[in-house]
């Protein structure tokens, strides 16, 4: 299994010499399961890896974890939806295909008046790639090839999934847009979840500082993510998610921070560009 973290940011994209190191790219994850290309989420990072897959993207399967903006932005400039040569089986949240349609161009006639649908001018029916909704994709247990994988509600407003992939070389969990409540114990469902898992990535988008006055938005505070982390005894933690305003600096210092309460465990901030083996 090999994952690469194409953009890990989240909210809105922010690029700019203060995001270079960890990236300005909202979120877009490509893994390689044993040959079979998997993509999580098409925020803006999904432009890149779409230039990246070059004119045979070939057979392309997307997973959605949920259809906020930051998650999808990313489409209607993904290369390959444009290509008569790609195939985009589109799998995960169970609105995800619709979602994705209601992004482009639509009029629809309602009594004598035609109206305009969409945020982008390109109508869906005019992208060349056979795009389609794969119900062998559906939650909450299927497989690609020799990969198991499973997901698993989160906390999140309107929704979200997340995901656990089990393989010949381990298990990696991707859980972004999850709150955690700083005061209680992870939710123990939650917990068996991520049990064991070589890679633990989860949202970490507020400081602990900063919870009081965002409960209710649907994301973490990095102590929340290690705790969850701790009690389920992963092999390592990623955060992901990065707040918009908190610069490279400001992410070193959270990593810093939580490194002196890991205990030994291995936590970084996730950085666009970064590849994890298993
Ligand atoms: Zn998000
Ligand atoms: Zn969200």
């Amino acid at each position: 299994m090999r994952f690469t973290f194409w953009g890990t940011r989240g909210s809105i994209p922010v690029p700019g010499p203060g995001t270079l190191r960890y990236g300005g790219n909202s979120t877009c994850c490509e893994l390689d399961l044993d040959g079979q290309r998997v993509i999580i989420d098409a925020g803006s990072g999904i432009r890149p890896l779409g230039q990246a897959l070059g004119p045979q993207p070939g057979e392309l399967i997307l997973l959605l974890t949920h259809l906020h903006w930051d998650h999808v932005m990313g489409f209607p400039f993904f290369a390959p939806a444009y290509s008569h040569q790609a195939v985009i089986r589109v799998g995960g949240w169970p609105r995800g295909l619709p979602g994705l349609e209601q992004m482009f161009h639509s009029v629809h006639v309602q009594g004598y008046f035609p109206i305009d649908f969409g945020y982008f001018p390109i109508d869906f029916k005019d992208l060349h790639a056979d795009i389609l909704r794969d119900p062998s994709l559906d939650p909450p247990r299927f497989a690609i090839g020799r990969h198991q994988i499973t997901t698993i509600p989160l906390n999140h407003p309107q929704g979200a999934i997340g995901y656990r992939l089990e393989g010949p070389g381990g298990a990696l969990v991707f859980i972004t847009d999850n709150e955690l409540d700083p005061l209680a114990p992870a939710p123990p469902e939650l917990v068996e979840f991520c049990r064991g898992a070589d890679i633990l990535i989860h949202d970490a988008q507020f400081l602990p500082s900063e919870m009081a006055l965002r409960r209710g938005w649907g994301h973490s505070d990095w102590a929340s993510a290690l705790r969850l982390a701790q009690a389920a005894g992963v092999g390592r933690l990623l955060f992901t998610h990065h707040d918009p305003g908190r610069d490279d600096q400001a992410l070193e210092r959270v990593v810093e921070q939580a490194r002196a309460q890991a205990g030994g465990l291995p936590v970084e901030a996730a950085a666009e560009g970064q590849v994890l083996e298993l």
